[in-house]
């Protein structure tokens, strides 16, 4: 018998019910791992890194936390954000830390409407419904160019900068991206979002190279449309959509509108790519710390085993990831559900579930 391989993951859960469902995600992976007839092992080191290390160190991760992160297969990640803590000198001390210097410039969060889960649409066809969104994942509003206190003149007349950047090569290979996967995809669709209308530079150098990438694309169907227009589609005709592509800070918020129209954002999954594979990727579920159900066993847990599926897809096991997400089918479909999509169940009861629901599958 050939050894099985064996992936050496980095988990970092971080804060709040990021502990509770990267230690979901990893039981259930490994379940996945045992039952693989030996083909593959997950090999796991856990960084305490996150807020509380914070409060013992001052920073958010180990100094050489990146250099120790570099050559792992892959980072599985929980949620990073505690109260205690400014969100932004938790977010930037280490989720976009290990972003931006492993260069994982794709962020990718499909949204899949599930069995057994009812979603705010309510159209009758809504399981038909899936759709990814693509987001710039190093560069636009995220870029942290700015600065404050630029009046000099103190309280009350304090002026604030937050600039966006938007480089032609930034542009270029999350657009060649999206289309890369459309490709891939039932439907041969790339939506791209901005605001150009109003943001009259970098959106427009975005839309620009948009039209550009898709000529060079005459087999996918492509259409530009302004976010606030994406929004109201996103919810009145989500059935027209495959592949969204669109800046940090647009994406997030439409991943997170899709992510609840899809039931609650507990089920949106992740993978921050560095398509290059320079450098390790990082998959994590969209949600944050949510500190007001943290430590009571209420997470849903399908967020972080959705992005365990991803990882699964990354390091080239799409077989497995297909396994991963009929179990996750079986376990909503049969009503076991987390209070966020109005159930009853635990962290560990889904857990459980979706570990006997592998085990069924084979
Ligand atoms: P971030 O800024 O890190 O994105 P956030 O402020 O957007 O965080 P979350 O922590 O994602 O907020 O929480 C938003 C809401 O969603 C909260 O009411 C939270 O309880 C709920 N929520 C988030 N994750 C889950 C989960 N896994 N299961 C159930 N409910 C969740
Ligand atoms: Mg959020």
């Amino acid at each position: 018998m050939t050894p099985p391989r064996t992936f050496r993951i980095a988990a970092i859960p971080a804060d709040g019910v990021g502990r509770e469902v990267v230690a979901a995600g990893r039981a259930v992976l490994d379940a996945l791992a045992g039952d693989s007839g030996g083909a593959f092992a997950f090999d796991w080191e856990e960084f305490p890194w996150g807020c509380e290390y914070y409060a013992r160190t001052g920073t958010m991760m180990a100094d050489d936390g990146l250099e120790r992160l570099k050559d792992f297969d892959a980072i599985y990640f929980g949620a990073v954000g505690w109260p205690t803590v400014p969100d932004h000198i938790s977010l930037w001390g280490l989720r976009l830390r290990i972003c931006q210097s492993f260069d994982q410039w794709a962020n990718v969060r499909p949204v899949h409407f599930l069995p057994g889960v009812v979603s705010p649409l309510r159209k009758a066809d809504t399981t038909e419904l899936d759709w990814v969104v693509v987001r710039e994942n190093s560069e636009g509003e995220y870029a942290g160019l700015g600065g404050r206190n630029l009046s000099g003149r103190g309280p009350g007349g304090e002026v604030a900068v937050q600039s966006s950047l938007f480089t032609e090569v930034g542009c270029e290979r999350v657009i060649r991206f999206a289309f890369d996967l459309a490709r891939t995809r039932d439907r041969r669709k790339v939506s791209s979002v901005t605001k150009s209308n109003a943001q009259q530079y970098g959106m427009v150098l975005w839309d620009e190279v948009f039209r550009r990438v898709a000529a060079d694309h005459p087999d996918v169907e492509t259409e530009s449309v302004l976010v606030d227009a994406m929004s109201a589609k996103f919810v009145l005709r989500p059935e027209e959509l495959s592949v969204v592509v669109a800046s940090n800070l647009n994406a997030d918020i439409l991943s997170d509108l899709g992510s609840a129209l899809a039931g609650s954002l507990g089920l949106a999954a992740s993978a921050n790519l560095n398509p290059e594979r320079r450098f390790p990727s990082m998959f994590e579920p969209v949600h944050g710390s949510a500190p007001d159900i943290a430590g009571r066993g209420l997470a849903n847990p399908i967020g972080a085993v959705g992005s365990g599926a991803l990882m699964l897809e990354h390091l080239g096991l799409p077989d497995q990831a297909a396994r991963l997400h009929r179990a996750i089918e079986a376990t909503t479909a049969a009503g076991i559900l987390t209070g966020d999509l109005g159930g009853t169940a635990s962290t560990d009861d889904v857990t459980k579930a979706l570990i006997d629901a592998l085990a069924r599958s084979t």
